[in-house]
């Protein structure tokens, strides 16, 4: 339960070795906290008199012990991340020095912060919308700079802004449609219906947009599940070391090398992949091969994006087309590799590959040229091109859903208005339009909806 007299500190960088770790005091009582754990190099200095935005330099006391050198930073209530007093102590990098200052200030008086408790209290306090709460989180969690860019974009409030517009347009036509039905008597000029059908639209349709955008933007911060599949000697490993810029599989001509999956997180164009070379896939009596085998499959079913590489300078084998068959109604590029070995087109058969993918491209995994034109691929199917990361962007299943909520009950009144019905009718599909965007927003969020939020956020932020 979250208790607003508390004063909580923890650990606000991760936990481990590193140059500086910081820990984070939030609370009425930070000052008063920090004063007994912090002294000044400057005896002359008072934390009780710290202003705001300003910093102070000396050390940290553990059970009367000076322990290591601490740089504070105090911010005022109102003006810091909570929007309560809060003191930053950073001291050196490293369990024991992070882990006894966390410890003092918890002898001091301030109690361990719940995840995400520090976020939650700057919801509280007004310094930041439930959207973005949630961006916060998306920031710490990307895995690529466009991503970070596009949570980035939605703390600053873009998403809210995009709904803000949508919303307001529906409040408008709904609070229309409510005093002319409910007041006939009061000469409330009637909506024009094509005023009311053309803003019904374009609110579906500003939704629908950041609906498809949702896809790209999880793939922009997380990345996606990238399974690089095709029977042996291809050129599979080949395809991953050009990707991953290094050696990073063995590639040999002998059929089988790859027996196990290799992982290997790389950025291609705009999109961030978390690829996984596989096995080659075939028949084998071999025991290991046969377990690798059987986790490439495992792989294949769980990817986002399939690479399947065929040897474009052979004719296509029986494993070929069962792979392309496999790969009828999943996100799938083919592969045609080994362009430079070509000597006659035609000589692999595409026509089997019609109709089982996305995109087709023809390349070397040997020469370097052949990143850019997968590149291409993957950023286009993937729709991470075109996205633009300071528009802002849907980012969780939870906004997802209310997004579709809402997007639904305005096709309800579109429908509503074709079947004939009232503009009752119509009023209260737009009512549960506005309601799933409230939702969206975080305004009148009951407390299941936030814990829901927060419940995947760690400590410390
Ligand atoms: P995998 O078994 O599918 O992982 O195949 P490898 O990546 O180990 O490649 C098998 C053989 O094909 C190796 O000798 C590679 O050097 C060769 N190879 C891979 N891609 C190309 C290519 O584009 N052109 C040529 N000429 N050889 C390639």
């Amino acid at each position: 339960m979250l208790d607003l007299n508390r004063t909580i500190c923890a650990l606000a960088t991760p936990p481990g070795e590193g140059g500086i770790a910081v820990v984070r005091l939030s609370g009425p009582a930070a000052y008063p906290v920090a004063e007994r754990v912090f002294r000044p190099a400057n005896p002359a200095k008072k934390v009780a008199e710290a202003k705001g935005y300003t910093a102070l330099f000396g050390h940290y006391l553990l059970d009367g012990q000076r322990m290591d050198e601490v740089v504070a930073l105090f911010y005022r209530a109102p003006h810091s991340y909570t929007g309560e007093d809060v003191v930053e102590l950073s001291c050196h990098g490293g369990r024991a020095m992070a882990d006894g200052l966390v410890q003092a200030c918890l002898k001091a008086g301030a109690a361990p912060a719940g995840p995400g408790e520090f976020t939650r209290r700057a919801l509280e306090n007004g310094r930041m919308s439930l959207t973005q709460a949630e961006a916060v989180m998306e920031i710490i969690g990307a895995a690529g700079r466009q991503g970070a860019a596009l949570a980035a974009a939605q703390l600053g409030g873009a998403l809210a802004g995009r709904i803000g517009a949508i919303q307001a347009d529906l409040t408008e036509l709904a609070s229309h449609l409510a005093a002319w039905v409910d007041f006939p008597e009061e000469d409330v000029p009637e909506l024009e219906p094509a005023r009311l059908d053309a803003a019904l639209a374009g609110a579906e349709a500003r939704l629908q947009q950041l609906i498809d955008g949702y896809g790209a933007g999880a793939v922009l911060r997380h990345g996606v599940d990238t399974a690089i599949i095709g029977r042996p000697n291809v050129g599979k490993s080949t395809l991953l070391n050009l990707l991953a810029g290094f050696e990073r599989a063995i590639v040999t001509p002998v059929a089988g090398t790859t027996r196990d999956l290799v992982e290997q997180a790389v950025m291609l164009g705009q999109t961030p992949l978390n690829l996984w070379d596989t096995a080659g896939l075939r028949e084998t009596d071999d025991v290991v091969e046969a377990e690798g085998i059987r986790r490439s499959n495992q792989k294949f079913e769980e990817a986002g994006l399939i690479l399947a590489v065929f040897d474009g300078s052979a004719p296509a084998t029986e494993e070929d087309r069962a792979l392309a068959a496999r790969c009828k109604g999943r996100r799938a590029i083919a592969v045609l590799n080994k362009e430079d070995l070509t000597a006659a087109p035609g000589v692999f058969d595409q026509t089997l590959l019609e109709g089982c993918f996305d995109r087709v491209v023809t390349l070397s995994a040997t020469e370097p040229a052949a990143r850019d034109t997968l590149a291409q691929a993957v950023d286009s199917l993937m729709g991470t091109a075109g996205l633009d990361p300071n528009a802002g962007a849907l980012c969780s299943q939870r906004q997802l859903a209310a997004a579709v909520a809402a997007r639904d009950a305005l096709a309800g009144a579109r429908q509503a208005r074709a079947d004939g019905f009232d503009l009752d009718a119509v009023g209260v599909c737009l009512d549960d339009a506005l309601e799933a965007l409230c939702r969206l927003t975080g305004e009148d969020a009951g407390e299941a909806v936030i814990d829901q939020v927060f419940s995947r956020f760690c400590v410390g932020k």
